[in-house]
């Protein structure tokens, strides 16, 4: 019988969290349970954890592209309607000239190729990051996409990086893999979580770990993917006020972890974090 692959993402509404560092530990743990492993970075605008675990983003493996519009000027009337009708106001036009295309603001949703009556905008694809693949030890993957800096829309980025970790592990016969999400709850952290059976969110004791907690929750809720809290730097700050959270919500605080010496020892020297994540749990 085919083995079930089972994957986990690993998010939280709040940035700083300590979500990598979280993510980069659960994988550790895996690996050393003996099962075949793959973290996938999908913060794709700011990837770390081939910096937590020491690796360095020397060849790609893939290239990620995407489709963005280009005027044919032979065929364009000047009569507005892209620009009219463009949500990230990345078509700039004065009365009587061509449009012009901000690429910058352009998310690539084609909304603009589709409304023009004279099909004078052809779509272009264009090269908007890469993706690398590591091994760690044996057994144990990192997969990272990078995207160029300043992309309006980096979801279907993460969504080519999820599909080219889900082709490698299906090849190595994986048994589970770690999505690790941007912060907050916009495009590339919603293409994270798709299709996950498991969200682990890490949260921290503070207010602004609360209030990020709270809207991350309400997102995992309408994709139906099951959630469990885990509290870091569980011994800094006020536990009471996650635990209300997840009390209302009937979500489990599967893992509280304390501020550690011994986790900032691995992070300053940049090795991989090798450490048991279930000793360092209250
Ligand atoms: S909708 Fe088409 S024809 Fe009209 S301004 Fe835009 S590109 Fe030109
Ligand atoms: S593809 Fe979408 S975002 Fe980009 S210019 Fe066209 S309408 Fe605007």
């Amino acid at each position: 019988m085919k083995k079930k692959l089972k994957k986990i993402v690993v998010t939280g509404g709040k940035g700083g969290t300590g979500k990598s560092t979280f993510a980069v530990l659960l994988a550790n743990k895996y690996s050393r349970e003996k099962k075949r492993v793959i973290l996938c970075d999908c913060d794709v605008e700011c990837p770390n954890d081939y910096l937590l675990i020491s690796k360095k983003l020397k060849k790609p493996n893939k290239k990620i592209y995407a489709i963005f519009p280009k005027l044919d000027k032979k065929k364009c009337r000047k009569c507005g309607l892209c620009a009219k009708h463009c949500e990230n106001n990345a078509i700039f036009q004065v009365p009587g000239k061509y449009p012009v295309f901000i690429k910058e603001l352009c998310s690539g949703c084609g909304v603009c190729w589709n409304v023009c009556p004279y099909s004078a905008i052809k779509q272009k694809k264009e090269e908007i990051g890469k993706i690398y693949l590591n091994k760690v030890k044996k057994d144990f993957w990192l997969i990272t996409g990078v995207t160029k800096p300043g992309l309006q829309e980096t979801g279907p980025a993460v969504s080519q990086v999820k599909k080219f970790t889900l082709n490698f592990a299906e090849k190595k016969k994986v048994d589970v893999i770690i999505f690790d999400s941007a912060a907050g709850t916009h495009c590339p952290v919603i293409a994270a979580i798709s299709d996950c059976d498991l969200a682990e969110i890490v949260t921290e004791p503070t207010p602004m770990g609360a209030h990020d907690l709270k809207i991350i929750l309400d997102l995992l809720k309408k994709l139906k993917v099951k959630s469990k809290i885990v509290i870091n730097q569980s011994n800094l700050g006020d536990k009471s006020l996650i635990s209300k959270i997840a009390q209302k919500n009937h979500i489990k605080i599967e893992r509280e972890i304390p501020y550690s010496k011994e986790i900032l020892n691995y992070y300053s020297k940049g090795q991989l974090l090798d450490i048991d994540v279930s000793r360092i749990s209250l």
